[in-house]
């Protein structure tokens, strides 16, 4: 009795399970080619098999995951049609970024459209006769129902080119096939396709590959070393490579900065002549950067980042966090990879210091908030943005070394920022595969540090208080001094005398210059680049007289100059001892 209820139950469970496969299941490709590439177009043809409706929408995302501002990608789209078996599908735009086919219940749909890919950022995509690279989000239109089922993509490489880099796995034995397990990987896997230099290196159990384009003063052999040793002290916080493969697609340019995380892939564009000196320390510090996200805000992810609206504006208000701290440990770490000095390392947190205290946005703007408007503030500056926004970056990276020494200090060395992200990453995304929460992310560090968190969130995350520096620096035995500086000074930045930006409450802001205001003469004397030399021989209180170009109508404007008031932050070790908290905050392997 019990053996045939089982045999039946058994039989039903053989049919449940293959019911599906009998079904044909819903798919997607794209095929993408660029015959013409000095023109900057990409064709896609996208093909949608066994979907079957009477119509669908196709979309083109809004933007690209990591770069916070509505781009419109849907602007450079043209030429879109649709066909079964070759026959024409009526097709019509619904809004900005959604286009309707009627497919009649067709089980084949082909939809052709070109895309225009001139712009050669990290975050857009870009063709022309040397190479092409694009970012799936502006190339690749989604069908909301289906994003989660695998997404096909064959890449036609124009004439002579050879190689194609992305980190989306290939279809063995076809060539440039390749299958992403979703949409969301498939845009999240940028393709570089030409003649570029590639290398391979192995660090931390994971096979890296580089992708160079462009000429460049590099040093393979040095590069995999270095860039090996960055891979180990990021590996090394969290415990964890999550990657048997990553892709580094780096473009070398003459005007090249930036670059933008992906989950198995990184890309960067650098200044071509980085590789030497103070700037291959800031090129490593950019890798070491893109290489940190791909746990901090790839994985260990604010709830509202992933999966993600490609419709709208994703809002979070933990951007500190994701860059801030991603923007701490790239100096850290850089420091850990015995690649900065210990003189180098907390000149960085000093000059970061120095950065934020200065700004008059820093007293307006909590990070919490400039996290949260990124999209219309941090991504849409004007020249009033200095006054009245910070930015998540340089204030969340002083945030996440104010927090590292608090939990060191509390902990007694027992703990430090590590084990916060280690704990994110074990718990948000290991165990539970979802993104936190701002309370969550603050109980977490209440656990990690064993200190309550209301005040600090009150005061420097939701509030726009100042750190006492000489405190928590005091922790590792250093010392904070502070100089303000008296001199005299408009508070102003000009290029050609021409006034781009008023620091509120200077000379200038109180006196009525108004940006776009071109300096002709100071004291009668005609300007020439120099009203510098004008104020440097001044003394505060000095009435100052200008004559001014606003809107091409001249003017004379006096005021008194009152002083620069900025204030220089030196943070340094009296003595060559370490304590306890130092020790543990600042140690190389
Ligand atoms: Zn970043």
């Amino acid at each position: 009795m019990k053996f045939r209820l089982r045999s039946i139950q058994k039989k039903l469970l053989l049919i449940l399970f293959l019911l599906p496969a009998l079904i044909a299941q819903a798919a997607i490709g794209y095929e993408v080619s660029a015959p013409e590439p000095h023109t900057h177009y990409y064709n896609v043809k996208m093909r949608v098999t066994d979907y079957e409706k009477d119509y669908f929408d196709i979309q083109m995302p809004v933007w690209s995951p990591g770069s916070y501002l509505v781009r419109e990608f849907a602007k450079n789209v043209e030429g879109l049609t649709a066909t079964f078996n070759k026959k024409m599908l009526r097709s019509e735009k619904i809004n900005k970024n959604t286009w309707r086919i009627y497919a009649e219940k067709a089980n084949n749909v082909v939809i052709n459209y070109k895309v225009y890919a001139f712009e050669l950022s990290v975050r857009t995509s870009f063709v022309d006769a040397s190479h092409a690279y694009f970012n799936g989000t502006s190339m690749f239109m989604y069908i909301n129902e289906l994003k989660k089922e695998p997404h096909n993509l064959t890449i036609i490489p124009f004439k002579d080119w050879k190689k194609v880099s992305t980190s989306l796995p290939k279809i063995e034995g076809k060539g440039f096939q390749y299958q992403a397990p979703n949409y969301d990987i498939l845009v999240d896997s940028p393709v570089e396709i030409g003649n570029q230099d590639i290398f391979d290196f192995t660090a931390s159990g994971v096979l890296h590959h580089v992708a160079m384009y462009g000429k460049g003063n590099y040093d393979v052999e040095k590069l995999k070393i270095d860039m090996g040793k960055i891979v180990e002290a990021c590996t090394d916080v969290f415990g964890e490579n999550p990657n048997k493969e990553y892709t580094f697609i780096i473009h070398n340019l003459t005007n090249g900065s930036g670059g933008l995380e992906h989950l198995s892939s990184t890309t960067l564009q650098v200044n071509r002549w980085t590789y030497e000196g103070n700037k291959y320390k800031g090129f490593l510090s950019l890798v070491a950067h893109e290489y940190f996200h791909l746990w901090n805000v790839k994985r260990v992810r604010p709830v509202e980042l992933g999966p993600f609206d490609y419709n709208s504006e994703n809002y979070t208000s933990l951007l500190w966090v994701m860059e801030g701290f991603t923007s701490y440990y790239d100096e850290l770490l850089l420091y850990r990879a015995g690649i900065y000095t210990e003189k180098e390392i907390i000149r960085k947190f000093q000059g970061s210091v120095s950065n934020i205290e200065n700004q008059p946005g820093n007293k307006v703007q909590p990070v919490a908030h400039s996290s949260f408007d990124a999209w219309i503030k941090a991504y849409r500056p004007n020249e009033n943005s200095y006054n009245t926004t910070i930015s998540y970056y340089s204030k969340g990276s002083v945030v996440a070394n104010m927090l590292d020494l608090m939990i060191i200090k509390n902990t007694k060395g027992k703990k430090n920022l590590d084990n916060v992200m280690q704990y994110l990453y074990s718990e948000f995304y290991k165990k539970q595969d979802r993104g936190f929460t701002s309370a969550e992310m603050k109980s977490t560090l209440e656990k990690v540090s064993g200190l309550k968190m209301d005040d600090f969130f009150e005061k420097y995350i939701n509030g726009t208080q100042t750190f006492d520096y000489s405190t928590v620096f005091g922790y590792a035995g250093l010392s904070v001094e502070t100089a303000v500086n008296k001199d005299p000074s408009l508070g102003i930045s000009e290029s050609n005398n021409k006034i781009r930006r008023v620091n509120r409450g200077s000379s200038a802001y109180v006196g009525g210059l108004n940006v776009n205001d071109e300096i002709l003469a100071i004291d009668g004397y005609r300007v020439h680049g120099n009203i510098r030399d004008f104020i440097d021989a001044k003394k505060v209180g000095d009435i100052v007289s200008l004559l001014i170009s606003r809107d091409n109508i001249i003017q004379t404007m006096s005021f008194p100059l009152l002083e620069k008031g900025t204030t220089s932050y030196f943070i340094f070790n009296d003595t060559d001892k370490k304590n306890n908290v130092h020790q543990k905050w600042l140690s190389q392997k």
